[in-house]
């Protein structure tokens, strides 16, 4: 398949996991790629995995940092006079203390990252979408957004909050034909649940992750890309203001004791 073929696609969080997996993706159905992360390693590790004679803008940026994105949205525009697609989906976990031991400082920088980062490209980026009447945008949100656990709170809020934010955007930039749409990743193996994944493998209980969710296994950073794909694509062009799980069947299930 060849569906970005010559169109500009920007992904955030494209130095790791879900973001590395979109980025490479794209290029190989045909995109030219702004790919930003703030961790520049990760960054050159990804470009240096695009396919030959892939075309791309590399950006170290925090995505929380509004002139930085102006300046970036600027230098894609100078370079190719179009973005037809966005990628949010740079995001932090942070910590997880019970609602008693919150830490104020820790939920305005997730918040940041998670949920003013993604409203800021939507910002910047979508004006350049409304004058062609042509876009489409994919915020990576979480399950943890639909439902949350023992102290999931900034992360799990500022997910909520990106759900949300897909609909608002969905109604406001519909009218120009401009989608917006979000994926909900369940349990996947990337950066950012390393922790996870290595405690759980120090303790011999690997096969025990992904074991509530109804296909009974993680994901892998591939599956949630090919969601992301789609919604970004014309395949989807009918869909907008939407939050779909990528969970194995996670959400699908009340995980109540004694149902299985
Ligand atoms: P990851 O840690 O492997 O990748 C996240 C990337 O975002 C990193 O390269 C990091 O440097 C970058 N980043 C973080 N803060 C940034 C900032 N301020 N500016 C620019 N870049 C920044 O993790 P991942 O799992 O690939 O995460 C991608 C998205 O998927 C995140 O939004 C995350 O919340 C979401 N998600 C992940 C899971 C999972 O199980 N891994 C589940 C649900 C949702
Ligand atoms: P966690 O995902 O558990 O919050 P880290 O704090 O290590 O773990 O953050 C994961 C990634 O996000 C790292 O690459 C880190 O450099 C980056 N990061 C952390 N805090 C910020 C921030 N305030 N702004 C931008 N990037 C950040």
């Amino acid at each position: 398949m060849m569906r970005f073929k010559r169109r500009v696609a920007m992904v955030t969080g494209a130095g790791s996991g879900i973001g590395r997996a979109t980025a490479l993706r794209l290029a190989r159905e045909g995109a030219y790629l702004v790919l930003v992360d703030q961790a520049e390693a990760g960054l050159m590790e990804t470009t240096s995995a695009l396919p030959e004679g892939t075309e791309y803008l590399r950006k170290v940026m925090d995505v929380s940092d509004e002139a930085a994105v102006e300046a970036l949205v600027k230098d894609t525009i100078k370079r190719w006079g179009q973005i037809d697609v966005l990628c949010n989906n740079a995001g932090v976990a942070g910590s997880h203390p019970p609602i008693t031991d919150q830490n104020r400082d820790e939920w305005e920088r997730i918040l940041g990252v998670n949920l003013i980062g993604p409203m800021l490209f939507i910002k910047h980026v979508a004006p350049h979408m409304q004058s062609r009447r042509l876009g489409s945008i994919v915020n990576t949100a979480s399950v943890a957004g639909i439902r949350s656990g023992a102290g999931g709170n900034a992360y799990s809020a500022s997910k909520a909050g990106v759900i949300n934010l897909t609909q608002t955007a969905a109604c406001d930039l519909g009218g120009d034909n401009v989608r917006v749409n979000a994926v909900c990743p369940g349990l996947i193996e990337t950066g950012m649940t390393q922790p996870i994944f290595d405690y759980a493998r120090a303790n011999e209980k690997a096969h025990k992750l992904g074991a509530r969710c109804e296909l009974r296994r993680y994901g892998n950073p591939e599956e949630i890309a090919a969601a992301i794909l789609f919604l970004a694509s014309d395949d989807a062009s009918y869909i907008t203001g939407q939050a779909l799980p990528v969970d194995g069947g996670n959400t699908a299930s009340l995980n109540l004791p004694g149902m299985k």
